[in-house]
């Protein structure tokens, strides 16, 4: 027997990374998919990401807990994929030369340990030892976090797409949604967009940071901030690191702030400053050449590489920095699916959207504190001590 359900067409707007994984995970529980993107699927946030998979980063323990429940999640959606989305583990390592910083760093780890997170305090040796190829410096304190690593976001977005092609699915680019044409109960009937209207019985809007301006057309209010974010790239290099993917290295002392860097599954090097939430707007070519001269202080082999600017990537932000997920009560069969840390959250986050589209359940016990409803009636004071603390109003 068919369940209607499940034969209702679904119409994801946004070919981001968690665009594309909701579209593939609805369209393999047997729901029709239309996902439509106006530009190239992945070219939005997703193609901007460092794309570190991590809970290490994620406070209250709720929100670090989501985190880590899509961390372990990753080896089966990529297995589920069935292709190379350039999965890499092997963890992060960070030290502090500072005495001041030390501190925090070791609070960091008491805390994230109590939360019985594998992280643990490791000497300037044995830091040595996991990453040879660092020239590491003074050490006042370091930290190894063994269960993070890394995606490839473009690789995960290619891989939702092929596999929505042997499903009954249709994608379309290059094709923008401008507006929703919705019944007196509020419900979406039509999508109109630059090519065409469509008639889906459910929407997700998977938009990132657009998802404001698209849900106010449906009179769902989603305030974001505004979050810029810089990471360069390097020209292709044989593997320097061999054990830990992850490198989060200190100031060098001279004000700026400190480096993270990665080496991507095509051989290049993304490197950015500051923590995963820095505001950052210089995508000059010599602002990529001052980050790489610093990476390459603690990792010589970078020495001779090209460095690469990349514009500035907005992280979509929702107001208090948490995923926004769920159907609104403006706009009944609309689904919201906004979120910053969209890589490492992309498994379990697609995971309970298909739930709660397919199975129309609510899955609150995990999400009722990401509810849309939660911006419906601020104030501009609630509005003014929401916001995330890493983030400018929008
Ligand atoms: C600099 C930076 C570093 C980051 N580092 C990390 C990290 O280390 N780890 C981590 O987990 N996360 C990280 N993030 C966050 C993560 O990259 C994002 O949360 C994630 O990529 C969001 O994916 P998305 O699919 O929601 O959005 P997007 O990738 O932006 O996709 C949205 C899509 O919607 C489409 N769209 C928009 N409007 C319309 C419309 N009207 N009609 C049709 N299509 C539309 C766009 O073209 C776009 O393709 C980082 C982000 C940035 C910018």
């Amino acid at each position: 027997m068919t369940d209607s359900r499940n034969s209702r067409h679904v119409a994801v707007i946004g070919a981001g990374i968690v665009g594309a994984s909701i579209a593939w995970r609805i369209a393999a529980r047997g729901c029709q998919v239309t996902l439509i993107d106006k530009a190239e699927p992945g070219s939005g946030a997703s193609s901007h990401s460092f794309a570190w998979i991590n809970a290490g980063a994620k406070e209250p323990i709720g929100y670090h807990n989501l985190n880590r429940r899509s961390l372990e999640m990753w080896p089966r959606f990529s297995a589920a994929l069935g292709d190379e989305v350039g999965l890499r583990w092997g963890g992060k390592i960070s030290w502090e030369a500072n005495p001041d910083a030390a501190e925090q760093l070791k609070a960091r780890v008491d805390r994230l340990q109590s939360w019985g997170y594998p992280t643990r305090v490791v000497s300037a040796q044995e830091l040595a030892e996991l990453e040879p190829a660092l020239e590491i410096g003074p050490v006042s304190a370091a930290e190894y976090s063994e269960n993070e690593g890394q995606a490839e976001p473009q690789m995960v977005v290619d891989a939702c797409l092929r596999r929505l092609r042997g499903l009954e699915s249709s994608l379309m680019t290059g094709v923008e949604v401008l507006d929703f044409g919705r019944d007196s109960s509020g419900r979406i009937r039509t999508i109109h967009t630059t090519s065409q209207d469509i008639e889906p019985d459910v929407v997700v809007l998977a938009t990132g940071t657009d998802t404001t301006v698209l849900a106010a057309k449906a009179d769902v209010k989603i305030h974001q901030a505004q979050s810029p974010g810089v990471v360069i790239r390097t020209s292709p290099l044989p593997p320097l690191l061999n054990h830990v993917p992850v490198v989060y290295a200190p100031p060098l002392g001279d004000g700026r702030r400190e480096i993270h860097l990665r080496q991507c599954a095509d051989g290049r090097f993304m490197i950015g400053e500051g923590d995963q939430e820095s505001l950052a707007e210089d995508d000059t070519q010599a602002h990529a050449d001052d980050l790489l001269s610093r990476a390459s202080c603690y990792l010589p082999g970078l020495a001779d590489v090209e460095a690469i600017p990349v514009p500035v990537g907005w992280r979509p932000m929702p107001l208090d920095g948490y995923p926004t997920m769920g159907f609104t009560t403006e706009s009944p069969n609309l689904y919201v699916a906004l979120t910053h840390s969209g890589v490492t959250l992309a498994p379990v986050l697609s995971q309970l959207a298909a739930l709660e589209i397919c199975d129309d359940v609510r899955a609150d016990a995990v999400l009722a504190p990401y509810r849309p409803e939660r911006f419906a009636a601020l104030t501009q004071r609630e509005i003014d001590e929401m916001i995330h603390p890493r983030a400018r109003h929008r």
